[in-house]
């Protein structure tokens, strides 16, 4: 990469009332990258230990939070959880989850959180890709790994007796998280995120959003995915109150706001477009809240102007991956602009490039890319995808299209990489193709995203029957969701001939879905 000038600062140093000197940029990362999440929630603790954390109905001080999680660290350390090793979670939103969350980065474990919704096959997969010392789960949840299982019930009984295990020296280098994502293309990768990544990725929002101790957030979002979790992190670095709901009802989440005072709701474009659907009184809540962000997937312009109509403000979107953390949202202030995501936010490079690497002129399509103190550093034991992630100088290569509007915005205008953004989750073909063609009667199969109101992207798939054989769109439901977690099964099937092929052989989906890649 060449010539990319980081003007990013630049940008924000008036948005952020701040002088040059204090937003120089290596000082900047620098303090945007500092501690861990146990040093956070110390210091809460200690500065506001009275404000809570409500998950459904439980709810916890973060004095309480501290003392519960470093007591539950005793019970974990007692199952062979110690600095470095990993930890995965296979469980719903609860507060057991945050108390085992923060109790396994007490001890420096690595935790790896996944989608309970996933099938024990698909659960056995991570389990063999990360070699975890322990699965915790849901008490509903009977699953069989090659590793022991602890409930989290009886985590929590054991907690209730159990010591404070004392601080484990750790720094922000040390990795807090391991995540799964698809990468811009193929299999899922394992993305291993530092204590100072994800702190770097909420503090810069923070910066960017005002927010403050007094702000109380609601969400819907699950825990297990980076924007439901960065919740949980934003309320313990500024102190504020947080209530999060195990899952999205559009009712109980404005009764939520409603009772609760919300000031912020992070959200999902298929969140808001629920949301909108209802009548304007309904909607009263919504317009009490000073942020209402949007991000994950794309927001459409028809969403953003239908959410403007009934609730007088356009939701904040904001745009990140799981490999990058937050790095480019809307101003807090001012008018927002339908269909841009705005301005790289503190700390953050954002350049356009061709497909070798080189920037493009202003105005032009290129790759996103970018940098920053929340980028993570390469995929878990696979340098070849890590290589290919990257331009040299860490630009980190984002697999989304994007170009500058006139007033410096950045709009994203299409996707490189093959996935389906169905709900803000994100579903990689190649996987759910694989299972489709487990099936005697498939020859082959095609996995797209076709538009949906409701989800952004619904999930669909292209079949070739083997010649002779015959197979039913029921048979292939059915046979993914036996193997698959819910939102990864096709919502369409649709039968051809043959599937459409390149030069090179390879299949084009964006020909099965031309209008869905606009
Ligand atoms: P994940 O790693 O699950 O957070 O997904 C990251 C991907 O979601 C990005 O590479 C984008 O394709 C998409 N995405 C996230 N936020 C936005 C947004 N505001 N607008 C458009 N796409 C987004």
């Amino acid at each position: 990469m060449r010539d990319v000038e980081p003007a990013m600062m630049q940008a924000w140093i008036g948005h952020l009332g701040a002088t040059p000197e204090n937003l120089d940029p290596a000082a900047l990362r620098r303090q945007l990258s500092r501690g861990t999440i146990p040093d956070v929630l110390a210091q809460t603790a200690r500065t506001h230990p009275d404000s809570t954390l409500t998950i459904e109905e439980a709810t916890i001080t973060y004095a309480d939070l501290r003392a519960r999680a470093a007591r539950a660290a005793s019970v974990l350390a007692e199952h062979g959880v110690v600095h470095g090793e990993r930890v995965v979670i296979s469980a719903p939103t609860s507060m057991a989850f945050v108390v085992a969350y923060l109790a396994g980065l007490r001890l420096g474990a690595v935790m790896v959180l996944t989608n309970p919704g996933f099938t024990t096959s698909e659960l056995n997969r991570v389990v063999d890709r990360c070699d975890p010392v322990i699965v915790l789960t849901d008490d509903q949840l009977a699953r069989t790994t090659s590793v022991p299982v602890f409930r989290m019930d009886d985590l929590i009984e054991a907690t209730e007796s159990a010591a404070e295990h004392p601080p484990v020296g750790l720094d922000s280098r040390d990795v807090a998280l391991l995540a799964f994502t698809s990468g811009t293309t193929g299999l899922p990768k394992g993305v291993p995120l530092t204590h100072g990544q994800l702190l770097a990725s909420i503090r810069s929002a923070m910066l960017a959003w005002r927010w403050n101790s007094q702000d109380i957030l609601v969400h819907a979002l699950p825990l297990f995915h980076q924007h439901g979790l960065s919740g949980i992190h934003v309320s313990l670095l500024a102190g504020s109150k947080a209530g999060v709901l195990a899952r999205f009802d559009p009712d109980r989440l404005l009764e939520t706001i409603a009772r609760t005072q919300a000031t912020v709701m992070f959200a999902v474009p298929s969140i808001h477009q629920r949301l909108v659907a209802l009548d304007r009184e309904q909607l009263a809540p919504l317009r009490r809240l000073r942020l209402a962000t949007s991000g994950s997937a794309p927001l459409s312009a028809t969403l953003a102007r239908a959410y403007f109509e009934k609730v007088g403000m356009m939701p904040l979107e904001r745009y990140g991956l799981t490999e990058t953390g937050l790095n480019v949202s809307n101003n807090y202030e001012g008018e927002r602009t339908v269909g841009a995501v705005g301005y790289p936010l503190p700390g953050v490079e954002v350049a356009l490039t061709d497909v070798r690497g080189h920037p493009v002129e202003v105005g032009t399509e290129g790759e996103i890319v970018l940098r920053g103190p929340q980028v993570f550093d390469g995929y878990l034991d696979d340098p070849a995808a890590t290589d290919a992630a990257f331009w040299p100088g860490q630009w980190f290569r984002t697999g989304d299209l994007g170009r500058w509007d006139d007033e410096g915005l950045l709009i994203i205008s299409g996707r490189l990489k093959e996935l389906v953004i169905t709900g803000g989750m994100n579903v990689v073909p190649t996987e759910v193709e694989r299972v489709i063609e487990q099936l005697p009667g498939v020859r082959e199969a095609a996995v797209a995203g076709l538009p949906s109101e409701r989800w952004g992207e619904e999930v669909a798939t292209w079949v070739v029957a083997r010649a002779g054989q015959q197979v039913s769109s029921e048979q292939i439901l059915a046979h993914c969701l036996d193997h698959l977690a819910a939102y990864k099964c096709p919502k369409r099937v649709f039968f051809l001939d043959q599937l459409p092929r390149n030069a090179m052989g390879k299949v084009t989906r964006n020909q099965l879905v031309p209008s869905s890649r606009a």
